[in-house]
């Protein structure tokens, strides 16, 4: 406590989020390769084993070149990392060289095993691919399978939320294998290395990559892609083995014993090396700080994935709870969205943008089924004078009571809303023209009689029209808009119907019958 104050506020966050970024690291690889092993003195051979040995004393050993902190090349050109080191022990135990081989790429050193140009690699994944021509050793370090994506994207669960998105994964690694065999139905695309998949789903070039966590962790964090996070965990882990070419049974055996007789104290040595000392030494925290501390609630959480699988499911479910309430909030937020996209604010009927869509609706089944459909659109009449004698407001109350007065009037499957200012339409599927009209002409009457505020005599006009076969929605507005024009010009308070004579014939200019 005393030193954390000495240090000042400023650091407080930089220490915190390092000491539990490292911790949790700590307790992931220090969990996976700890086996309770045998002591180095214990390593014993059998006679055929020693024998092979002194047939082989030197052995060609693959490795992959960039894959800090598991193994790389350092800048002396040596073979460098977590693997080295374990190899470093194996070479002592038993008293054999190891020939370092690096391809240009890790499927030709796949290859190369596969050919017997190399002896064993010093680290690498069982696939059942691999197993054709490769045994494996018990794993001696284990790191998580991660989805990486940018950091807007929700937690996935699994792989399959990823749906259509492109996921991708380095060809010939577990991660590609896996996929592959696993979710066949991912949009997977091969990225030509870990590097180049994290940094072209930082640039939107893919949704996802999929790899191991310690690895993408010290990528996203050297390269500075501060948009990335990592997004969910696979059902699959990198557990990592020395593979040794089968033909060779005896190699894999020898390589158990002496893997096993590592002891506690040297794994938790070259543990310590790689990942707290170098891993940290390798990267500036201060640009970083944002991300590593987006990352260790990630790694946290996926480290509680790992070994306490019922906190993980119980969090999970507190998690999907949490969805639920969002998606129930955002399906309400949905249903407001839909009643104001739907639904005039004033009179409570349906907008234009609704009416024309029933109307479309309604005029294809018609030309389908050979159906009548009418159609009514009415005008209050001389409107204008009600707001200027009493007042918008009362001009609103009547626009209000009038459509109350329609509602009261239709059948449920009749479509009434406003059409804009102080027009409304009414849509009368499966009508003719002369229910229609009649139609129209009880609701001129209910409102003749009804009474309004202020005593305002309230009257309206209405045109009435039928559907005629290869009608356009707009033609039969058209035509229905001519007619409560007639009823106008005649004096208002009336319905007119649309006639046959009404109807644009078919080789017709349709502007010009307007
Ligand atoms: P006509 O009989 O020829 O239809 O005469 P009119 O006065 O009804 O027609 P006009 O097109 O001249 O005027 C329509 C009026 O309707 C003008 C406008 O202020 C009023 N109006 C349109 N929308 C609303 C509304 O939401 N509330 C109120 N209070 N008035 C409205
Ligand atoms: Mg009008
Ligand atoms: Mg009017």
């Amino acid at each position: 406590m005393q030193i954390i104050r000495q240090l000042g506020l400023k650091m407080l966050p930089f220490i915190a989020v390092n000491t539990a970024l490292w911790t949790s690291l700590g307790i992931a690889l220090w969990l996976s390769t700890h086996h309770g092993v045998l002591a180095a003195e214990s390593l014993e051979l059998t006679e055929q084993e020693a024998a092979f040995l002194e047939q082989q004393p030197r052995l060609r050993v693959g490795i992959y070149p960039d894959w800090f902190p598991f193994e790389f090349v350092d800048d002396n050109g040596q073979h460098a990392g977590i693997s080295a080191d374990y190899l470093a022990l194996v070479s002592e135990y038993l008293g054999i060289e190891f020939e370092i081989v690096v391809t240009p790429s890790w499927q030709q050193t796949l290859k190369a095993l596969r050919d017997r140009e190399l002896d064993m690699l010093s680290m690498a994944a069982f696939t059942p691919e691999r197993s054709v021509y490769a045994d494996f050793t018990e794993p001696y370090i284990r790191s998580p399978m991660v989805m990486v994506t940018r950091h807007d994207v929700p937690f996935l669960q699994t792989p399959s939320m990823l749906g259509e998105q492109t996921v991708g994964a380095v060809p010939g690694y577990a991660s590609h294998e896996y996929l592959r065999n696993h979710h066949p139905y991912l949009n997977l695309v091969e990225a030509p290395s870990t590097r180049q998949g994290l940094t072209d789903v930082a640039s939107g070039r893919l949704f996802a990559f999929v790899d191991n966590l310690l690895v993408v962790s010290y990528l996203i964090m050297d390269q500075g892609l501060v948009n990335l996070k990592v997004s969910g965990q696979l059902a699959e882990s990198f557990d990592l083995s020395i593979a040794v070419r089968s033909d060779w049974p005896q190699l894999v055996a020898i390589m158990d014993k002496v893997l096993a007789s590592i002891s506690e104290q040297q794994r938790g040595a070259i543990y310590n090396h790689w990942i707290q000392t170098e891993f940290s030494t390798r990267t500036d925290y201060s640009k970083m700080l944002p991300f590593i501390m987006g990352l260790l609630v990630l790694l946290v959480g996926v480290l509680i994935h790992n070994w306490h699988l019922r906190v993980y499911r119980n969090s999970l479910q507190a998690a999907n709870q949490k969805l639920r309430e969002a998606e129930e909030r955002l399906l309400l937020q949905n249903k407001t969205l839909e009643h104001l996209s739907l639904y005039d604010q004033l009179t409570k009927v349906y907008n234009r943008y609704k009416l024309n869509e029933v109307l479309s609706e309604h005029t294809a089944l018609a030309e389908r089924y050979a159906q009548p459909l009418s159609i009514v659109l009415f005008d209050l009449d001389h409107f204008k004078d009600v707001n200027d004698r009493f007042g918008h407001s009362v001009g609103d109350s009547v626009l209000r009571l009038f459509c109350q007065q329609v509602q009261a009037s239709i059948r449920k499957t009749e479509c009434f809303g406003r059409w804009g200012g102080e027009e409304f339409l009414l849509i009368c599927p499966a009508t003719p023209v002369e229910d229609a009209t009649h139609l129209a002409e009880r609701i001129l009457d209910a409102v003749r009689q009804h009474q309004f505020p202020m005593a305002v005599q309230q009257t309206v006009s209405a045109g009435v029209a039928a559907y005629q076969p290869g009608d356009s929605v707009e033609d039969l507005i058209i035509r229905c808009d001519r007619v409560l024009y007639q009823a106008k010009q005649a004096g208002r308070d009336r319905v007119i119907a649309a006639s046959l004579f009404d109807y644009p014939l078919p080789n017709q200019n349709r502007s010009s019958a307007v």
